[in-house]
């Protein structure tokens, strides 16, 4: 992915900083505990498609 795609992006409901796995295609908040998925190169900044990480999970 784009690293200043990367860098402009924000996690849409905390406006933090987002964390990029590249393995998962993901972008991460912390803060939240959200997983935003990657598809073909765009990533999905949508609240309601974003994956919870659970609580057992390591970010
Ligand atoms: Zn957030």
């Amino acid at each position: 992915m784009d690293k200043k795609l990367l860098e402009i992006l924000a996690c849409p409901v905390c406006k933090g900083p987002l964390l990029y796995r590249k393995g998962e295609q993901e972008l991460v908040c912390k803060a939240d505990r959200l997983a935003f998925h990657i598809e073909n190169d765009i990533p999905v900044m949508l609240a309601n498609e974003a994956r919870a990480i659970p609580a057992e999970e390591e970010i």
